[in-house]
């Protein structure tokens, strides 16, 4: 990449860097890979600040890989308890036996073969080689990725495999061409550096910023808008059968929905999860009294995350003051002051209309 000014972005990374990255956390002072992959670890999913503490403590017990991999799990897990995300002290645990059995207990100097271990991800793996054995390698953890999309405008939706795999081909034609064995190191800590205090999620500090003459999100003014990424939903379908009860009044047997979930706190009639519990409770109600049972028409409910299935039947001429264990008679004047969910309303409304 040709720069109007100042060198390529490689170039002034690594310059900005040395002048004003962190230098000074404990794990850049060594090249060693196991001290390199546990604060990695560590700080995936937690501040720097409270990393340090744990950091110390966990050399301090297990200084280097095999004491690790010797350890009891509880042991480690007892040492890491207040990190959170426990998954990842049980798979430091199996990755350091693993490079102790299979590896002689060195570290694999390649990203590639590192990311076969346990609980380490492609930019971990990136991240370990660069820093201890300057492999031209990039990373692309989440501060990395937002200097990256907004560096090139990198406007495609990263949910998508296929553009994560082409950030990642971006990534790997940004990185130093000379004096490997230097700047891999500086150029992988100063991306890092870049988003952790200057290209933040919000408000970034483009001024300072070493490659604000080439970013295309500082010249569009819209860093905020990058990284565009999606949530993917995934869709669950649900199936409800739902006892819609009338009294010789034209009252509609009405429940309140629990605290938590679909609808809840709302005012709806009795939802059952299959046929057969709504057979036994109509069971349980008087026939004595000419009872008229109808399937309705079933019909789809639309949410976010979920397709509701829903499938009515209307019992009519229900003489039982107290039809189900909780629940309120209310008439067609009292729904509209109540909270019903919308397709509950439309259900009764249409109900109500054939009644007549
Ligand atoms: Fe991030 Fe601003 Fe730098 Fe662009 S100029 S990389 S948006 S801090």
């Amino acid at each position: 990449m040709s720069e109007a000014m100042g060198g390529s972005v490689a170039e002034r990374v690594v310059a900005w860097q040395m002048a004003s990255g962190r230098n000074h956390l404990p794990w850049q002072q060594t090249r060693d890979p196991y001290r390199v992959w546990l604060s990695e670890i560590m700080l995936q999913q937690t501040q720097v600040s409270t990393v340090l503490d744990y950091y110390a403590r966990f050399l301090a017990r297990f200084p280097d890989v095999a004491a690790l991999a010797a350890a009891p799990q509880d042991e480690v897990m007892g040492l890491w308890s207040g990190l959170g995300y426990y998954t990842r002290a049980r798979n430091l645990h199996r990755c350091a036996q693993q490079v102790v059995s299979e590896h002689g207990g060195a570290f694999p100097r390649s990203a590639e073969v590192l990311a076969t271990l346990p609980g380490i991800g492609r930019s971990t793996a990136g991240a370990i080689a660069a820093f201890c054995f300057s492999q031209r390698v990039p990373i692309l953890d989440a501060n990395v990725r937002r200097v990256l999309t907004r560096l090139l405008g990198f406007d495609a939706d990263l949910a998508s495999a296929r553009n994560e795999k082409v950030l990642w081909e971006h990534a790997q034609a940004l990185l130093p061409v000379h004096d490997l064995e230097n700047a891999m190191p500086r150029y992988t800590q100063g991306l890092m550096d870049l988003g952790a205090t200057v290209c933040v999620p919000r408000a970034p500090r483009c001024e300072l910023c070493p490659l604000n003459h080439s970013c295309v999100a500082f010249k569009k003014g819209d860093p905020e808008r990058y990284p565009v990424k999606t949530r993917k939903l995934s869709r669950r379908s649900e199936s409800w059968q739902l006892l819609v009860l009338r009294n010789p009044q034209g009252q509609v047997w009405l429940q309140r929905r629990p605290g938590t979930g679909i609808w809840a706190g709302m005012h709806c009639v009795p939802i059952f999860e299959d046929s057969a519990s709504l057979h036994r409770c109509m069971e349980t109600l008087p026939s004595a009294s000419g009872l008229s049972v109808q399937e309705l028409q079933p019909f789809v409910h639309v949410l976010t995350h979920r397709d509701l299935h829903l499938h009515p039947v209307l019992v009519t001429g229900v003489a039982a003051a107290q039809p189900t264990e909780d629940g309120e008679w209310l008439g067609a004047g009292q729904w509209s002051s109540i909270g019903l969910p919308a397709p509950i309303r439309k259900l009764l409304d249409t109900t109500q209309a054939s009644l007549w």
